[in-house]
């Protein structure tokens, strides 16, 4: 057995608890890292692997950080999915008998992190526990640990839909028990997740009270979350909130997918989110009203009334520009006091943090007084519910300096008059240097040195340099030597040892207090956490109403109205985004009339008309409606919808290398399955990914399911022009088509969506038009009258590579199995390259 130093065992015992992180191990100045952890870390973070002596034979690996740089090196590890346990000497090491004292302090994890570049402000940063409740549904709960803000809710659907979840609220790390884990470990690690475990339950009264409003079923979750987070950050979590319970209901409810595909928080291409609904929207000037905003993309309301309450105070704010910019510019001023709240709690605010506290709270009487006087109903509650926290303010004005340093401990915090112990040993000490600076005068007058200086370094104090040239006039009676540099002499003298000792026992002493003045005051606030959330929430949420105003305002919004029914009714509406990135171009509007009867669209039209843009648009004026925001049209009329399914956008999957015909038959079977009457449905192109009497076929017999299963407001584009005769036999569907024309021996594309059915031989005409060989475009004549009369069947290239031996009508319906299902052990072949299929989509 090899046998290390006393403190390498001490090291091992450590790291033997926290198998799965980094363990930093504090030495000194350094925090460093052995064995596996440091080959590791210095790939990881570049750091020079080195060896050191452990007592054993050979030499053990070694990498190590400078503490005071460490938090870069931590968000790297983290932001790259790793965990890092921070070890601290727990014992001062001049006091220590043997090895001194350590312990983890700390374990930071992608969840947990709650600093650095991996933290954006305008979002915010979750980790999540699920429990599994049933076949198809989960307990989920999840909260930001740099803002407190807790969540619960309960998923209807497979791993897939908790997966999707996961993605969709941007979630690095998942807390599960150990069943959970063996079930999602695979996918999890597809997509970057990292899964901790956390077993079992605590029975710990003091949870009790974040759990006060959940239903049953999602205690568990919650209790172990809450049981990671402790275990994991060993410090104060009083600015967590109870968690919020909301079921589903009470939302638009929109998955994952379609709100990939209506682009309201990603772009389909990824990457930033300029093209997306987001990013037209976000007019907040605070992070938290930033965060906020996401929120309610993500959850478009489902109630008339809370509808109606946010229309009216975005109406109300439109009326009173002058308002809404003072309230604007109040607002630049205020800081993210969700975060800061947290960093309170947590004991890692610094001097300056407070200064921002001060600062935010120091607009609040005035963001208060501008609403109450506005005259305006909803803007006078909106005013009355503001906390101003005067408490906090006062006591902030009064300890704090107006321009206090980062750091806590060098002083220059807290302001004079707060403390009178600290403004006398502050005098002493300020004193002490006046009385030095008089000294050095003296000495120079006495030696008649007139380059002599007195200086003052940690190791030797204060001390009076002469350079060697002057040193013969030095009185040596007085002046004792006591460094020798190269070209001068450090001298220190009776008179200066004592004032010494009573500067620096000042300064120290000084310090000394100021830190705990600073440490007791922290506390203090701590007590008024909740009303700082309070206002954060009611600030963030101005924010975001005073943005929709602006929004409505310049991008000539107007307010929708709603009605109990299913009718749909929008005059000249916009798609807000395609607008704004058409330069020169203007947007050609349209409507959308969908009444209780046709309440189905079958739209036609040549490519790049302009058929998914108006079908988008449609479902996003709905979101916008529902959050509470103006609309991109000149009326809009609008029943209550309860999800939106989409299936739109064909050209991406195929960039993925997926199997266009398998995604859309998937997101197809999702919305059948879970619409209702109340839904909106919007199919791009059904039955495109396969040969044209397959597809054709599907999307038939699809329109008829939707027509007389659901009933659901369903807008359906196709190039299929045989399925424009369904109107004769679907009383709820509508031919229109988007129109094109031509000009000069050009199409143009006119966008502007009209009653009845396109023309058909459109893309003959467009070959025509674009000045094809008149010998080809006859000869396309007689062929399509040949394919329509005789039935001839033709494979277009894409569905023969995707969709190898299975017919497709069998794989649809196998497809429907699985999907519901959600089972991995596959029997058949067939079977099992269907799973390949659906696993390689993230299902
Ligand atoms: P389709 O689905 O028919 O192939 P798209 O909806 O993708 O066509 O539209 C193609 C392009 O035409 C869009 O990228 C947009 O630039 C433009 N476009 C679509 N609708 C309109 C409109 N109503 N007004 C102006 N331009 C439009």
């Amino acid at each position: 057995m090899t046998t290390y130093t006393p403190m390498m065992q001490q090291y091992l015992s450590i790291k033997s608890e926290y198998k799965d992180a980094f363990l930093f191990f504090r030495l000194g100045d350094f925090y460093e890292m052995f064995f596996e952890d440091a080959e590791k870390a210095s790939q990881i973070l570049e750091i020079t692997l080195t060896s050191r002596d452990a007592g054993s034979p050979e030499r053990i690996p070694m990498c190590g950080v400078p503490y005071h740089s460490a938090k870069g090196y931590i968000e790297t590890l983290v932001s790259k999915g790793y965990k890092v346990a921070i070890c601290e000497q727990t014992e001062d090491p001049k006091q220590a008998k043997g090895v001194v004292k350590r312990e983890v302090v700390q374990l930071i994890t992608p969840g947990t992190i709650t600093e650095g570049k991996t933290i954006d402000g305008k979002s915010n940063h979750y980790i999540a526990s699920a429990e599994q409740l049933s076949e198809d549904s989960f307990a989920f709960v999840y909260l930001d640990i740099s803002t407190g803000e807790a969540n619960s809710s309960i998923i209807e659907g497979g791993a897939k839909t908790l997966l999707q979840q996961l993605q969709a609220y941007n979630i690095q790390e998942l807390v599960v028990t150990e069943q959970l884990h063996l079930m999602l470990a695979e996918q999890a690690i597809q997509l970057g997740i990292v899964l901790s475990i956390e077993q079992g339950e605590m029975n710990n009264q003091q949870v009790e009270h974040y759990l006060i409003d959940l239903p049953e079923a999602i205690k568990g979750a919650a209790k172990v979350l809450l049981q990671y987070i402790e275990r994991t950050q060993m410090r104060s979590l009083s600015h967590i909130r109870p968690f919020k319970y909301t079921e589903s209901k009470q939302y638009l409810r929109i998955d994952t997918n379609s709100k990939r595909n209506l682009e309201l928080l990603e772009s389909i291409r990824g990457g930033d989110q300029k093209g997306t609904l987001l990013w037209l929207l976000d007019e907040t000037v605070t992070a938290m009203g930033g965060r906020k905003l996401k929120q309610w993309l993500h959850q478009p309301l489902a109630n008339l009334t809370d509808i109606e309450n946010r229309l009216s105070i975005v109406t109300d704010l439109l009326d009173e520009f002058f308002l809404r910019n003072e309230l604007r510019e109040l607002l630049k001023s205020v800081y993210d006091l969700e975060r800061l709240a947290g960093r309170i709690a947590f004991g890692n605010v610094g001097g300056r943090d407070l200064a921002q506290l001060r600062e935010s709270l120091r607009q609040v009487p005035a963001i208060k007084s501008q609403l109450l006087q506005s005259g305006k109903t909803t803007l006078m509650a909106l005013g009355q519910k503001l906390d101003e926290c005067a408490e906090v303010e006062q006591l902030l004005s009064r300890a704090i300096t107006d321009h206090p340093p980062i750091a806590v401990k060098e002083g220059d915090v807290i302001r004079e008059g707060y403390n009178e112990k600290l403004d006398e040993l502050r005098f002493a000490s300020r004193n002490g240097k006046d009385w030095i600076a008089a000294l050095e005068q003296k000495e120079r007058e006495l030696t008649g040195i007139k380059n002599l200086k007195i200086g003052y370094n940690r190791i030797f104090g204060y001390y009076i340099e002469v350079t060697k040239s002057n040193i013969g006039n030095v009185d040596l009676s007085r002046y004792n030597r006591k460094q020798t540099l190269a070209n001068a002499e450090r001298y220190i003298t009776e008179e200066l040892k004592e004032k010494e000792a009573i500067i620096l026992n000042a300064e120290e002493q000084s310090l000394a207090l100021e830190y705990d003045l600073f440490v007791s005051l922290r506390e203090e606030i701590k007590s008024f956490i909740p009303r700082l959330q309070a206002l954060a929430s009611e600030i963030s949420e101005l924010d975001v109403y005073i943005g929709f105003a602006v929004v409505a305002e310049k991008y000539r919004f107007v307010k929708p109205t709603f009605h109990n029914g299913r009718a749909m009714k929008i005059v000249n509406g916009r798609h807000p985004v395609v607008e704004k990135m058409l330069h020169k171009q203007s947007y050609v509007p349209n409507d959308c009339i969908l009444t209780e009867d046709k309440n189905m669209m079958l739209i036609t039209g040549p490519n790049m008309s302009g058929k998914s843009t108006y079908m988008r648009q449609v479902a996003l004026i709905v979101v916008l409606a529902q959050m509470g925001c103006y609309v991109p049209a000149d009326e809009a009329n609008l029943p209550i919808t309860d999800q939106i399914f989409t299936r739109i956008g064909a050209a991406d999957d195929l960039a993925a290398g997926q199997s266009t015909f398998m995604v859309e038959m998937l997101e197809s079977q999702n919305a059948i399955t879970n619409a209702t009457d109340r839904s909106l449905l919007l199919f791009d192109e059904i039955g495109r990914g396969t040969s044209t009497y397959d597809g054709m076929a599907l999307a038939q017999s699809m329109m008829e399911y939707i027509h007389d299963k659901i009933g659901a407001n369903t807008l359906f584009s196709t190039h299929y022009h045989e399925l424009t005769a369904l109107e004769e036999d679907l009383i709820r569907l509508q031919n229109v088509h988007v129109s094109a024309s031509e000009k000069d021996g050009r199409v143009v594309f006119l966008h502007k969506v009209k009653k009845g059915a396109a023309d058909k031989s459109y893309g003959v005409h467009v070959a025509q038009l674009a000045e094809m060989p008149e010998a080809i475009i006859e000869r396309a004549r007689i062929l399509l009258e040949q394919f329509e009369s005789k039935d001839v069947q033709f494979q277009p290239k894409e569905s023969v590579k995707e969709v190898a031996q299975l017919s497709l009508f069998e794989e649809a319906t196998v497809v429907e199995e699985i999907a519901s299902s959600v089972t991995t052990d596959a029997s058949t072949d067939e079977e099992k390259l269907v799973i390949e299929k659906l696993e390689k989509l993230n299902i």
